[in-house]
Formats: structure tokens, sequence, C-alpha cells
């Protein structure tokens, strides 16, 4: 895949880079590598002032790194503009709390272990390569990239080919900001190249978000060197609704959990399973706030959805409405191309699945919900975990005995009761199943690549 920004919207390239040769990769590997010997032995405040540099003037630049993230990739500018300002909140959130996170856990009890101290000690592991995807170009990164580099390690950025430009921002804004030579840099190689980059002795680990296959991929060529990884991969979210749900939040939640980013969202609620006793209702108000969704330029201000990120994207999707509709579904709303230049892909609702469908059983990645009609909670539980994915899961209903039920039995690394899923600084993030393992952000996504060092003082 050439290493270009591609206007989604028109489908016009604006700028291609020349990948980077085996020899600059080397070097840039060295100088992570090096830069992580010195980095690892600064004091935490030190790293935090740059942290916080780094927000400021990310919040400084907000609208211009929104307009490259909406040319590149096409989500709507005033979401790109939200999608900074979260990066930002996110490092200042690292810059206040790495600290404690990391801080050393001593045994209260020592003589049970012979010792007469004995601690927990959280280092880092060295230079972590981040192979990232386009979806969250900014945010996807950031919530690797802060908390790797409050914690002493050094990043080695290879990202989605059509984002080169917010890869190289992100290189930049770390520079600026004050973290040395080598911190943080990014590496503009295809995806062949990350196999080099992975095997060479001085990169520590890995961090993947993507889609399955690269995910595989990557672990593959990671678990053969034995360095660690996490892997966040693809979703099919369910939104269980149940009667006594607030029908009208539940509603408006579910258009927004599905169109987000132009429905390119791990995380989106794709699977939308219905009690009975609401699903006429639910379905029709769903599908009128669907249809009346605003499709069109993604830098014009009043667009809800912009084109997808790619032409293949595109016909991903309408390839699993297609084999739907072939298969008895029935297409609500949506499900044709406007006529006109870019990837666009309307607002769409699929109803009447069957496990045979395609769309059952992987991710849909664009703008288009399928729905579901179940007789009960335990049935509702029993078709959202019908699927090879267990990333967030979403259920609405006032009764505390169906929360517990769903909390405890939907297989995913998370599930949010009455709201959307969404990531957040301070809560863990991360999947089951195969939608990966690991988890980022909050204390746990900074631990992830340090190495919990067992202290044994006799
Ligand atoms: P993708 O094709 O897997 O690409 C992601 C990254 O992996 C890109 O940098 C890509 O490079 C690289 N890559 C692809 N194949 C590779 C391989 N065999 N070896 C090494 N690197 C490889 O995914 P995408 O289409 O960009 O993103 C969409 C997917 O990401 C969806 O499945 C979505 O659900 C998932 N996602 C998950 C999360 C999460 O947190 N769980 C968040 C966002 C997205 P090139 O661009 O050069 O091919």
């Amino acid at each position: 895949m050439a290493i270009a920004s591609v206007n989604p919207a028109t489908g016009e390239t604006l700028k291609t880079f020349e990948p980077l040769g085996r020899e600059e990769v080397e070097a840039r590997i060295g100088r992570a590598h090096d830069a992580f010997l010195a980095h690892r032995r600064t004091p935490f405040a030190d790293r935090a002032a740059r942290m916080r540099r780094a927000a400021d003037l990310l919040d400084a630049d907000r609208d211009d790194i929104a307009r490259t993230m909406t040319a590149e990739m096409g989500k709507p500018l005033a979401q790109a503009r939200a999608e900074a300002a979260k990066c930002a909140a996110a490092m200042r959130f690292y810059a206040e709390h790495a600290e404690a996170f990391l801080a050393p856990e001593p045994l209260p009890d020592p003589a049970a272990v012979k010792a007469s101290r004995a601690v927990t000690r959280w280092q880092p592991l060295g230079v972590v390569l981040a192979v990232m995807p386009w979806n969250f170009p900014l945010w996807q990164v950031v919530r690797f990239a802060a908390p790797a580099l409050m914690a002493g390690n050094t990043g080695l950025l290879k990202h989605a080919s059509n984002v080169p430009q917010t890869a190289l921002y992100l290189e930049e804004l770390f520079s600026r900001a004050g973290f040395p030579d080598g911190c943080f840099q990014a590496l503009l190689i295809g995806s062949a190249e990350v196999e080099a980059v992975l095997r060479d002795p001085r990169v520590a680990a890995a961090t993947l978000t993507g889609s399955e296959p690269a995910g595989r991929s990557v672990a593959a060529i990671a678990g053969d060197e034995i360095k660690k990884t996490v892997l966040e991969l693809g979703g099919s979210d369910p939104y269980v609704v149940m009667p006594s749900a607030d029908l009208d939040a539940a509603v408006a939640t579910a258009v927004t959990g599905r169109t987000q980013n132009n429905g390119q969202s791990c995380i989106a609620a794709k699977r939308f399973i219905v009690h009975a006793e609401v699903y006429d209702a639910f379905a029709e108000r769903f599908t009128e706030r669907m249809r009346a969704l605003r499709v069109g330029d993604p830098m014009d201000e009043e667009t809800d959805i912009g084109p997808l990120a790619s032409e293949q994207g595109r016909t991903d999707v309408e390839e699993l409405v297609a084999d739907a509709v072939g298969r008895g579904a029935l297409l609500l709303c949506g499900g044709e191309r406007p006529a006109r230049p870019g990837w666009f892909y309307p607002p769409t609702v699929v109803a009447g699945i069957t496990p045979e469908m395609r769309i059952a059983r992987e991710e849909t990645f664009g703008p288009v919900a399928s729905l579901y009609r179940v007789d009960s909670a335990e049935q509702a539980v029993r078709v959202a975990n019908a699927t090879s994915f267990g990333l967030g899961a979403a259920a609405w209903t006032r009764d505390p005995a169906e929360q517990e039920l769903f909390t405890a039995e939907l297989e995913a690394g998370a599930v949010f009761v009455n709201g959307m899923v969404a990531s957040y600084p301070q809560l863990p993030f991360g999947g089951v199943k195969r939608s990966g393992y690991g988890r980022e952000l909050a204390a746990l996504g900074i631990r992830e690549f340090c190495n919990a060092k067992t202290v044994w003082i006799g």
C-alpha cells in the first residue's frame, strides 16, 4: 500500500511519501534505543513537564491538525477537533498520575516471604513498536504514547499508510514539547517492513491496534521472539435494549454509537439486540433518525457523516449488506451508495438478521446497523455473545437484576449500562476473545509495557 494522503471525500491524492529505506529504519531504531537508555532515568517531573507542554501545543494546533485528519481519513471536522482535545486531556492525565501508577509497592508483611523488605518496582521495558490504524489517527497513538513515554519507554510509530501527515505531526509534536531526539519517531514504512523492526533485538515489545489479520501476524512474530504484545483488534459490539429502557435516550445514543466517526470505530455499537416488547418502536424511531442524518463533505460543520476512509472500506461494507439482503434481510433505510465522487455510504439499517449472514459474524466498519429481535434477557445475552469478538457491549435497562445479568454475562472487555461504550483515560480499555488482549489506559495501560520487578531484601 502506497504511503499517501488521499482525500476520501474526493478521491484526490493530496501528498505521497517515499517509504523509509532499511538503513534509515535501522538508524531510527538505534536512536530510539539510545534515547531509552537516557530517558528511562529521567525524573517523572521532567517527563510530566514535557507531556504537559505537548498537551498545550496540541491544544494550540487543534484546528490545523483536525483539518489534516479530516483531509486524510474523512471524519467530520467537529469530531476531529474533539479527538485532538481528548488527546490533550489524556496527556495531562498521565502527566499527573504516572508516578503514582508506577510507585514501588512494598509488601505489607515481608516476614511472610522471609524478607526484611519486599517491593514490586515498575520499570520501563525499552523501545516499543506501535502499529496503529487510521480511524482515530491521533487518539490511537496518544493512548499508547502518553503512558509509554511517561513510564520511560520510547516509541516507534508505524502508522497506517493513509495517515502519514498525522504520523509526522505526532513525531514533531513530542519533539517540540522537549522529548529528546529518538524518544518518539514515526517510521513511514509499509506493513511488510514491520517484521524486521519487530525482530530487531533493540525493540522490546509491540502494541497493535487494527484488524485481526494484522494482529495475528504481529503476535506470531513477537511470539517467535518472545516479546510482549498488546493487541486491540476489531469489535462487533452488541447494544441491548430491554423494555424498561428510556427508549428516547436509547435511540438517540444508538444513532451516535453506530455512526460516530462515519461508523468506523472498533467500539461502535454494531448489533442492536432489542426485546420484542419495544422492538417495533425502537426500529421505527431509530430508522427515522438514521435516515435524517446529513451525509456530506466532512469539512462542512453541518455534516453528520463523511465518506468512508478508503474505497476498499466502502466495498467491504457494501458486500456485507448485499450478502445479508441476498439471504433475506430487510433493508429499512440506506443500502445504496450516493452518486457522487468520494467513498460515501449512507446510514443503513438492516433487520431480520440470521446466523448464516456474514453481517452476523463479521465486523461492519461503516454506518450500518443490524437489528435483532429477542424475547428475553437470557436470549439477548446468547445473541450478544454469539460472535468471535469481545470488545465492548452496551445494555439499556432500568431493572437491577437485568443490569447484573448483563454486566456479569456479556463477553466483553467493557460493559456500559444505559450509555454507549467509550474510552476514557481513567478506565482500562481492551478486549477479550478475538478482540485482542492486554489493556490500554488507566493504571493497567501504563503497566503493560513495564517490568514488574520483584525486589527481595533479606
Ligand atoms: P489494519 O489494516 O489492520 O491496519 C492497522 C495497522 O496495521 C496499519 O498500520 C497497517 O499498516 C498495519 N498492518 C496491516 N497488516 C499488517 C501486517 N500483516 N503486519 C503488520 N502490520 C500490518 O486495520 P485498519 O483497517 O487500519 O483498521 C481497522 C481495524 O482496526 C478494525 O478492525 C477496527 O475494529 C480495528 N480497531 C480496533 C481498535 C481497538 O482499540 N480494539 C481501535 C481502532 C480500530 P498499513 O496501513 O500500511 O497496511
